[in-house]
């Protein structure tokens, strides 16, 4: 007989709550990873993601090698996989951590439903983050809409119990099953290697994020999310430094559960305005604009910088994000949702609640959203948070010869975005 601990985003043996509490079992835990085809098929072969988690399995592998132990990898649809699994082994438990996005729990109630019919127990733990799904509500009990309150409770809540408890699996790790899986290649998985890599997370230069962290020349910030994204660090150890070091950082891993508790309590706001009252919003969706917006070909440079950026690493400083989505959404009344398709497509760190909640703040059709009065000055972003030009220079190579004609006029967009939202949105 055997237990199974299922990895999905959190690729890490260090403090992981499933884990911990699967490596707990009387039976030996065989460490297992689907590669789900219902995710991988819609995703370019050279998906840089998809190398990302074959490179995190690889080093839990060798980790597990020196136990005399490793990762069982598969590939299929989650339900194929898991029915041939209870064929296969003789299968008492079935350990996982939760994850929120709709498409997971839905899988999650079916393989959960498909493990109960065949006699296996299942588990699922808490591990994304720090407080989860009715964890923080208003008084009332509803989920809060605006981020501040959110905050503030969220805060309150952490402190009452303060280091929040953090799980050391390696007590328990001579209960792995002992074994010597093969583990794919990537080409066996169907994808090849792409040249743009995930940076290694740093938080040497967090002492001073509040002063530093908006300038993407500095680049300062900690590179964390596709980090969060895939769980290869943990939110407590995170959480539990950030509030010892820096309060401003400390909000920025809280805004990420705000999105992700957004998500949860509202899920229509993957494709639908959270407001409903800009339904009624004429976007122009001009198809031409928008592949100056993706090629980085737009004429202002801040904006060119980022796409750029985007397109070259996977990467663009969150200052800049906010730039080139507003403009998308007002400059060029793009809707949203094309923006956050191609942030999906492109970005290392995407994640569905924290793109999405973006995507919307910069639209105002977002909780807690811009007011749609704001519009962005790309030059006046500029001068502010590079105004020596060494982040657009670095990205835009032939900036110094002459810069291209800019596709719209910037007063012109800004009225025409404000009469646009005035006129659409239903009173
Ligand atoms: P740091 O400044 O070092 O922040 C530390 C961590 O805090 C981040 O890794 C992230 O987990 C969290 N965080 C910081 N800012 C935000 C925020 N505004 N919302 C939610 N969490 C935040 N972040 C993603 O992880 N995935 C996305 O798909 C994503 N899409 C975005 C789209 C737009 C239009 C915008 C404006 C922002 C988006 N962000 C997204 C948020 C933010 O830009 C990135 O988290 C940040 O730039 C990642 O770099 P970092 O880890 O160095 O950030």
């Amino acid at each position: 007989a055997v237990t199974v601990f299922w990895f999905r985003r959190d690729l890490r043996l260090e403090d992981n709550v499933g884990l911990f509490h699967a490596l707990q079992s009387p039976y030996p835990v065989i460490p297992l990873f689907i590669f789900d085809d219902a995710i991988l098929d819609s995703l370019p072969k050279n998906d840089a993601r998809v190398g990302f988690i074959h490179e995190s399995l690889s080093k839990i592998n060798a980790q597990l090698d020196e136990l005399g132990s490793s990762l069982l990898i598969k590939k299929g649809t989650t339900a194929a996989v898991w029915q041939s699994l209870i064929q296969e082994y003789n299968i008492k438990e079935v350990f996982f951590n939760k994850d929120y996005e709709p498409y997971a729990i839905k899988r999650d109630l079916v393989i959960c439903d498909l493990l109960q019919a065949n006699n296996v127990v299942t588990n699922c733990d808490k591990d994304q983050v720090i407080f989860e799904e009715k964890e923080i509500t208003k008084d009332d009990g509803l989920p809060y809409t605006v981020y501040t309150p959110y905050k503030n409770k969220w805060l309150e809540k952490y402190r009452l119990n303060a280091p929040v408890t953090e799980f050391d699996c390696s007590v328990y790790f001579s209960n792995f099953y002992k074994s010597i899986f093969d583990f794919p290649t990537l080409e066996q998985i169907g994808f090849t290697a792409n040249p743009i890599k995930v940076k290694p997370h740093n938080l040497t230069q967090i002492s001073n994020y509040q002063e530093t962290r908006d300038f993407p020349a500095l680049d300062t910030t900690s590179y964390l999310s596709p980090h969060l994204r895939f769980g290869t660090v943990s939110i407590r150890k995170l959480v539990n430094w950030a509030a010892r070091k820096n309060d401003v950082f400390l909000s920025e891993l809280i805004w990420r559960e705000f999105f992700i508790q957004i998500l949860y309590s509202f899920p229509k706001v993957i494709d639908h305005n959270f407001k409903s009252a800009y339904d009624g919003i004429q976007w122009r969706n001009n198809e031409d604009d928008f592949k100056r917006w993706c090629t980085g070909t737009t004429g202002y440079p801040m904006v060119d910088a980022g796409m750029r950026q985007l397109n070259e690493t996977g990467y663009m400083h969150n200052r800049v994000r906010m730039v080139v989505a507003s403009f998308l959404c007002k400059h060029l009344l793009i809707q949203w949702q094309w923006g956050e398709a191609y942030f999906a497509e492109k970005l290392l760190d995407y994640e569905l609640a924290a793109n999405v909640g973006n995507w919307q703040w910069a639209a105002g059709t977002g909780c807690d959203a811009a007011p749609y009065f704001r519009v962005f000055n790309p030059e006046i972003q500029l001068k502010k948070f590079d105004e020596k030009g060494i982040y657009i220079r670095k990205w835009i190579p032939e900036f110094d010869l002459g810069y291209g004609q800019p596709l719209v006029d910037h007063a012109m967009a800004r009225d025409r975005a404000i009469a646009t939202y005035k006129a659409g949105i239903l009173k």
